[in-house]
């Protein structure tokens, strides 16, 4: 199997649009539709025909292009079960668990509901690629898969998320050099996407709420992980 080539490229202002493409078949998905403009030109300039959508959730940001870009390649737009009225086009749904090929590549859908109630995520399993649009919701659930899962999220939000977890963690070594090179690449202006499930353990907060130093700095040592992860997020959601 030749591996998957992608795209990555900003729409909108801070959502991110990518293309996958699988050379042996010829086959190209987007990623959400966030904006027709630069989808169309992604695609042109690789000289790739959108033949899928793979929507992760109904927002307005992520389903956009959905009816021009199904207009103009008669593309398939697949998307999550629980939000089937409100994506514009879509042809056929998927349930937790639910997989399906794209050419000779497995993709397994895994729901993560908390961003929006039906939100799905794409894993590519022998390519070890997973698609999430909102990753803080949803990251305990897939900490299963493997550490060098790469992980392509919807938003440019990695400076924002890294400057918050050093407000948690504040000791992480390798969470701030982390931070500082996520800083520099955006004073460069390019983008941080994509992370891995392992690097996101070692320094994402919402998959630490059992470090012993991340409960000492909260004052929360006797408490559960569930009850820290609360606090992380009732402070994330307030940051
Ligand atoms: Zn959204
Ligand atoms: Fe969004």
């Amino acid at each position: 199997m030749k591996p998957l080539e992608l795209d990555v490229f900003l729409c909108r202002t801070d959502n991110f649009g990518v293309l996958v493409h699988d050379p042996e078949t010829g086959l190209t998905a987007a990623i959400d539709a966030p904006e027709e403009a630069p989808i169309l030109e992604a695609a042109t300039r690789r000289g790739w025909k959108i033949s899928h959508i793979f929507t992760t959730h109904h927002h307005t940001d992520h389903v956009s292009a959905n009816l021009a870009l199904k207009e103009q390649f008669g593309c398939e737009i697949i998307g999550p079960i629980n939000e089937a009225v409100a994506i514009p086009g879509l042809d056929r749904t998927m349930a937790d668990g639910d997989s399906f090929l794209f050419g000779d590549h497995t993709v397994k859908v895994i729901e993560t509901p908390g961003h929006t109630a039906g939100h799905i995520c794409y894993h590519f399993v022998d390519d070890k690629l997973l698609f999430a649009a909102d990753m803080w919701h949803s990251l305990q659930k897939l900490a299963v898969l493997p550490d060098e899962t790469a992980v392509y999220f919807g938003h440019e939000y990695t400076l924002s998320n890294a400057r918050f977890a050093l407000t948690i963690d504040p000791d992480n070594e390798r969470l701030k050099s982390r931070a500082a090179e996520v800083e520099a690449l955006r004073a460069d202006g390019k983008f941080t996407i994509p992370t891995t499930l392992g690097l996101e353990k070692e320094t994402n907060p919402f998959l630490r709420a059992a470090d012993p130093a991340i409960r000492r700095n909260l004052i929360m040592e006797g408490k559960t992980n569930e009850e820290v992860f609360a606090e992380i997020r009732k402070r994330k959601d307030n940051f």
